[in-house]
């Protein structure tokens, strides 16, 4: 027998993580305390992008619902990601069409397209000022990935009528991104990047406004089935529910097995330049786009509202963040944007996001009334709320979205969740090896 203690990366806090985000935002929605044992329609277990925004489409029709957080509005993915807004699924159509078919992947993408529409439809509707800003760029770091991106440009806009976007050669692109690790990429009109924190606190603010209940603090421990309901057991008081939702994704530890042997916690990391100036960023990014690269562990970055460098690389695949985290990123930084080495780095986190092992998102009903929807394997921004609205509409009888992604299957970890970490690392030392070649 052997104890396990829940790993530092997934311990809840009653603060969110020092962060530029945090930094940068003020005025939090002040969440409530559940002193009390409570009763509500739908329960809804974390507060990240997915729980807020299944919560917020419930309570717009009028449904009695209950977000319980272990620790803060957007404290976990959410309020840590890279904001990066990206148009799509994880999988490109090709892999789709391959696995689900023609008429299915047609859906998916219908789905993703609807869930960029989505974005846009919360920050208007509720006026969520989360630093918006469109342009994305995919930059191949092989040359021989040049005929690939632009098949699936041509594919995208012939196929599917997707015209935001376009092929980069390397020249247009080294135009645009001061970097010479580069060879073409594509440029969409359609992705772009915003202020992740505030974009969940905006949600929040909305379902709040809508009626929606929400705890922080507020560890649930356990789910169990009783008469023609779910009892919630937390940390704090009881909440009995109708129906519940699991939205916790990477964070979900020891709560169900059903989930956790699909979606799998990787910490990813993410470092903050001092300010550059406005002439030193623009040499960086000249239009300020947002910017991911084709490497299987993803560089990403792009300019903040003040002239700041804000880059994501580097993963692990422990239960502990690096003691240094502006030192593990700062190399991936440097090998992008070498002329960077005087620059100071005055923010760096960590943060843990759930990936599944198709990198589709694990969208279930569990069993009667029992609902997850997780494992955004690194897409989460537009997905993950949109996803949030499929599952408030099936709770509410239209469960059309719902079943065209809880009907594209998602296999278990080997080992399950137990022997799941081995078989990843192990994978994932692989994968990232090949970026080297
Ligand atoms: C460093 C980093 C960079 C990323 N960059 C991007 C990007 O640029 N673009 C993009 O599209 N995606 C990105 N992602 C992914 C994206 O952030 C996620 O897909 C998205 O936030 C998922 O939202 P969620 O609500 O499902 O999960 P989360 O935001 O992780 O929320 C889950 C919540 O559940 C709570 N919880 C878990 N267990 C319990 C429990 N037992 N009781 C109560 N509460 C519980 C947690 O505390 C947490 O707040 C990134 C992720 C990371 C970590």
């Amino acid at each position: 027998m052997f104890r396990r203690v829940t790993p530092q990366a997934l311990l809840p806090s009653a603060n969110h993580a020092p962060s530029f985000y945090t930094e940068t935002t003020q005025d939090f929605p002040i969440a409530r305390d559940l002193s009390a044992d409570t009763h509500c329609d739908v329960c809804v277990v974390g507060g990240g992008y997915t729980g807020l925004s299944t919560a917020l489409h419930l309570a717009k029709r009028g449904v009695d619902v209950v977000v319980l957080e272990q620790s803060r509005i957007g404290w976990g993915a959410s309020g840590r990601n890279g904001g990066q807004i990206h148009v799509g699924l994880r999988q490109d159509v090709d892999w789709l069409e391959s696995h689900v078919g023609a008429a299915r992947t047609r859906k998916l993408w219908d789905f993703a397209i609807a869930a960029r529409d989505h974005l846009d439809w919360l920050v208007n509707a509720y006026a969520i000022d989360c630093d918006l800003q469109t342009g994305l760029i995919h930059a191949d770091h092989r040359a021989r990935f040049g005929r690939h991106t632009q098949q699936q440009v041509e594919r995208l806009r012939d196929k599917y009528a997707y015209q935001h976007i376009r092929y980069l050669g390397t020249e247009a692109l080294r135009e645009i991104v001061g970097s010479s690790s580069y060879y073409g990429g594509t440029y969409d009109t359609r992705g772009g990047h915003l202020h992740p924190l505030k974009y969940a606190l905006g949600i929040a603010r909305a379902a709040i406004s809508h009626g929606a209940n929400i705890f922080e603090g507020c560890h649930v421990k356990r789910v169990e089935a009783r008469s023609g309901g779910w009892r919630v057991t937390t940390g704090q008081g009881m909440v009995t529910a109708d129906r519940v939702v699991y939205a916790c994704n990477g964070y979900m530890y020891k709560l169900d097995e059903r989930v956790e042997r699909r979606v799998m916690p990787i910490n990813n990391y993410i470092a903050v330049t001092e300010p550059l100036g406005r002439v030193r960023a623009l040499s960086l990014i000249s239009n300020g786009a947002a910017v991911s690269d084709s490497r299987f562990v993803v560089n990403y970055f792009r300019l903040t509202a003040d002239d700041r460098l804000l880059f994501g690389g580097g993963e692990n695949y422990r239960y502990r963040f690096p003691r240094d985290i502006a030192a593990f990123v700062r190399p991936h930084m440097l090998a992008v944007y070498p002329q960077l080495r005087d620059v100071r780095i005055d923010y760096a986190w960590g943060g843990t996001l759930g990936i599944t092992p198709t990198r589709m998102p694990y969208v279930a009903e569990l069993e009667q009334g029992l609902y997850s929807a997780s494992g955004f394997s690194g897409l989460g921004v537009v997905l993950a709320p949109f996803v949030g609205k499929a599952v408030a509409d099936a709770l509410c009888g239209d469960r059309e979205q719902f079943e065209l992604l809880s009907g594209v299957t998602v296999p278990s970890f080997p080992g399950g969740s137990r022997l799941r970490w081995p078989t990843l690392v192990a994978g994932m030392f692989y994968y990232a090896l090949r970026d080297l070649i």
